[in-house]
């Protein structure tokens, strides 16, 4: 019932949610765990379903559920755009997991490995998808290791027809979080993103029609189908709908992974979740989205926390990565501190990208900041870069003339 899904702050915990329908504690949930508490039931009943997939994916759009990659893309329509190409089709996960500040995938996958593969399992059967590919951040290596061991497991035991799963390493490269060059990454080549249209809808891994996905967008698919659209969201605070693991970090008490309805501010946050900032340090500033979502002061603490609300203040939500300054930090020190990672993690495919990080971060390091040449350098990585990663770096740079004015010699 919608009242028992009403949890308090307190239930809200990572622990009491990571497992949700087990009811059980957090430990790891292994193959023949997962089987007994009824897993995998949703993904045998959809066998063959894909003629008859319309009550499914109405359920998918009706819970609101995007993707929890960053991106925000509304996972149901994606499944229907996918569904009508002609197959064959495949699916690309995203583990890569690169944003900085970002940790939640992990957090799942290690304790609950198969409710996500439960959900790759009914995202293939209702699209049509007969070999998916999972790309893994290659720095989790004991998540690799379990993952290997657990797919041998289901395949041993399937409880329906399973598609070809194939999981394979990443090497490190920030830029194949972005889908396109995750893809080119999968495909055995450098991870370049690619101009799009085409999209990876219509011509993705191989040339073929791909559904890709970031983890954590298909490990709430099991639920939303066994619980029904409602359920997830029915979650939400301040207006907005769903579920949001945020990963939180900083100068707070008690950082993780925090679950929380969207919508929730930073200040709930801190306050509910984190016990408080730490002793000895003020809220001073926050980063809504990692290392390209921006930089906000703890005086805009009250905007909910999710897809499409931070755009009017020049942030961005991203993969849900909160990093909590204290008032003994500088922002314009944080914000160098990413333009210095998107210089390295720049692939160098186009000059705006390539060039403009690196011209940036040296800019940044000068006491007082020459605004004008940083606005000029900003406006042409925005409008000129291939893909998200130089159209998103100028936001640190931003925020911080915007919002810090103080710290960078303009008062
Ligand atoms: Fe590569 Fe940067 Fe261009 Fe993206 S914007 S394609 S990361 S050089």
């Amino acid at each position: 019932s919608s009242e028992k899904l009403n949890f308090s702050a307190s239930d809200f915990t990572e622990k009491s949610l990571i497992v949700p329908s087990h009811g059980g504690p957090a430990d790891y949930v292994g193959y023949q765990a997962y089987r007994e508490a009824g897993g995998y039931s949703i993904a045998a009943a959809l066998v063959n379903c894909e003629e008859d997939s319309d009550p499914v994916l109405k359920a998918m759009e009706d819970s609101g559920l995007r993707g929890l990659g960053g991106a925000g893309f509304p996972a149901g329509r994606k499944w229907r755009i996918v569904q009508a190409f002609p197959g064959p089709r495949l699916m690309a996960v995203n583990i890569d997991e690169g944003e900085p500040g970002t940790f939640k995938d992990r957090s799942y996958l290690e304790r609950d490995p198969h409710r996500f593969l439960e959900g790759l399992l009914i995202a293939a059967q209702v699209v049509g998808i007969r070999t998916c590919y999972i790309y893994l951040r290659d720095e989790y290596h004991d998540c690799r290791a379990m993952l290997e061991k657990e797919l041998e497991l289901l395949r041993a035991d399937p409880p329906c027809e399973l598609p070809r799963i194939e999981l394979r390493r990443g090497a490190g490269a920030y830029i194949c979080g972005e889908e396109s060059a995750m893809i080119e990454s999968l495909e055995g080549k450098r991870g370049l993103p690619r101009m799009r249209p085409p999209y990876i809808a219509e011509v993705g891994l191989f040339g073929l029609p791909t559904l890709e996905h970031n983890f954590e967008t298909l490990y709430w698919v099991r639920d939303i189908v066994e619980k029904g659209p409602e359920w997830f969201s029915s979650f939400g605070r301040n207006g907005r709908k769903g579920l949001r693991s945020f990963s939180v970090s900083g100068r707070v008490k008690q950082p993780g992974v925090k679950l929380a309805p969207a919508g929730i501010t930073v200040q709930e946050l801190v306050d509910e979740y984190c016990g408080g900032m730490q002793d000895g340090h003020n809220f001073y500033a926050y980063l809504p989205g990692g290392a390209s979502g921006g930089i906000l002061p703890a005086s805009l603490n009250q905007i909910p926390l999710d897809f499409d609300t931070l755009q009017p203040y020049g942030c961005f939500i991203g993969s849900a990565a909160i990093i909590v300054l204290g008032h003994q930090d500088k922002a314009r020190d944080a914000a160098l501190n990413m333009m210095r990672f998107f210089e390295h993690e720049s692939c160098g495919q186009c000059t705006p990208c390539r060039v403009g990080t690196s011209k940036a971060a040296r800019l940044m390091q000068a006491d007082a900041w020459d605004n004008d040449t940083l606005d000029d350098l900003s406006q042409v990585m925005v409008d000129a870069s291939i893909c998200g990663l130089g159209q998103a770096a100028p936001n640190p740079v931003r925020s911080i003339q915007k919002y810090f004015p103080h710290e960078i010699g303009v008062l």
